[in-house]
């Protein structure tokens, strides 16, 4: 492929086309709508250009933050303390537009919003959520999410960090291993089990506090700007003021993430566009033998196995978010959603991968970078296995689990 060939193709990725094989958009109200177009024209000329060096540097860029809050995307399914109201459905469009654009800065609005706001939102009181949402829905104080351990993941119902009352405060010692944005981020809720009562509670931990210190994971070839760590909770004392009031136990924490789970079904979605996109239109211009590779039955048979993915997907996600809306979303929808579309959005990106030959593990062709974020978002969230298990649970009336 000439230079020139290579450079005009890219101009093109960078404005790719939107499938909608199924028409989801008329399924789209005027807002969501209005929406999706919002988040779609700020990902391709705000954040597209900047990601393959950050990605390449594993830096987190610092300068999308006040944009980003510019944009009134923070608000998920919250209501009030400065956030923008939109449906389930809308806040399922921002995670698919920048999932479609990149991993990292999908990730890293997934944890500040749908982890630790929504923690506080569930779970603190109104004094509570009237002290921190408001900064937080204007970004200018940025959260984390600290439940996972080095050695409780898929089973963070056993983790060990603990915290015990002292007079007025609380002491809070363990070890956290994962949270996204913990190197930076100016608060992060962390999860520790009561000595007393052995139970699990929330606490709003500031990064400066006494005791705390979040080293960054290095070596991440995954949602490389997500500054992800391994932290250190040092017998941080905190008061009772810092105890999320309405986290009794760990079917509080369950609360948050079964929120979150849907989150991931929509970004995966937009993963799996973006690389479809990306092989339809190398296909087309890539040529082989003489003739166009998308003139072959056997990439046509793969990029319409991928189209049949990419809209199913879509359409669980449209379906989820109106579950959502109308208050009929359970655990275990939830989980499903989860397992097939980050599931099949692996499958998508690893077949466009193979579509684009050697060019397909170069970040400028970008699929290599949605193939390597994917495997982040089988993973978090509870894994594949894990959400399977949740729904064979279910469907077959007994627990595999252990
Ligand atoms: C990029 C990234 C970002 C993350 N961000 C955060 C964050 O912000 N905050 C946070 O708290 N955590 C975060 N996590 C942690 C994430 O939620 C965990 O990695 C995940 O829950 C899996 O836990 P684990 O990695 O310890 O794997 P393990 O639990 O050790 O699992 C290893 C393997 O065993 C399988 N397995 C485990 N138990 C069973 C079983 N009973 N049956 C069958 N298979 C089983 C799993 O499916 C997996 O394949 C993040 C992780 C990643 C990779």
């Amino acid at each position: 492929m000439s230079d020139t060939v290579t450079t005009a193709l890219q101009d093109e990725l960078a404005h790719s086309r939107g499938t909608d094989y199924f028409l989801m958009r008329e399924q789209l109200t005027t807002d969501e709508s209005e929406l999706l177009d919002r988040v779609r024209a700020f990902g391709e000329a705000e954040i597209l250009p900047l990601v393959s060096d950050y990605w390449e540097r594993g830096e987190f860029p610092f300068e999308l933050v006040p944009r980003l809050a510019a944009l009134g995307i923070v608000g998920d399914t919250m209501q009030g303390y400065g956030m923008t109201p939109m449906t389930a459905v809308g806040a399922g469009l921002i995670a698919y537009e920048l999932g479609r654009i990149d991993g990292s800065i999908g990730t890293f609005l997934a944890v500040h919003v749908g982890l630790a706001m929504q923690s506080i939102y569930l779970l603190g009181s109104e004094e509570q959520r009237q002290r921190w949402l408001p900064e937080m829905a204007a970004m200018t104080k940025i959260g984390a999410f600290a439940l996972t351990e080095p050695e409780h993941g898929s089973d963070s119902i056993a983790l060990e960090a603990t915290c015990r009352r002292e007079g007025d405060d609380w002491v809070i010692t363990g070890r956290k291993r994962w949270p996204g944005n913990a190197v930076w981020c100016d608060l992060i809720v962390v999860f520790a089990r009561d000595v007393e009562d052995g139970q699990v509670k929330g606490f709003v931990i500031q990064r400066d506090d006494p005791g705390y210190s979040a080293t960054k994971i290095g070596g991440k070839v995954s949602l490389r700007m997500v500054q992800n760590a391994d932290i250190v909770l040092d017998d941080i004392r905190v008061g009772e003021d810092r105890r999320l009031q309405n986290c009794h136990s760990f079917a509080d924490v369950a609360k948050v993430l079964k929120g979150t789970r849907n989150t991931v079904a929509w970004s995966s979605t937009g993963h799996a566009v973006a690389a479809y996109e990306i092989a339809l239109t190398y296909a087309q211009r890539r040529t082989q033998f003489g003739r166009p590779i998308a003139k072959t039955q056997a990439i046509q048979s793969q990029l319409v196995a991928m189209l049949a993915d990419v809209t199913s997907m879509q359409l669980y996600c449209i379906r989820l978010g109106r579950l959502i809306d109308d208050g009929a979303l359970t655990d275990t929808m939830a989980a499903l959603a989860k397992y097939y579309c980050s599931t099949k959005a692996r499958d998508v990106c690893r077949q466009a991968r193979d579509i684009l030959g050697g060019n397909g593990i170069t970040l400028d062709f970008h699929v290599m970078r949605h193939l390597c974020d994917m495997e982040a978002l089988v993973t978090y969230e509870g894994t594949a296995e894990i959400q399977s298990l949740i729904v064979g649970k279910h469907i077959t009336g007994q627990s595999a689990f252990a």
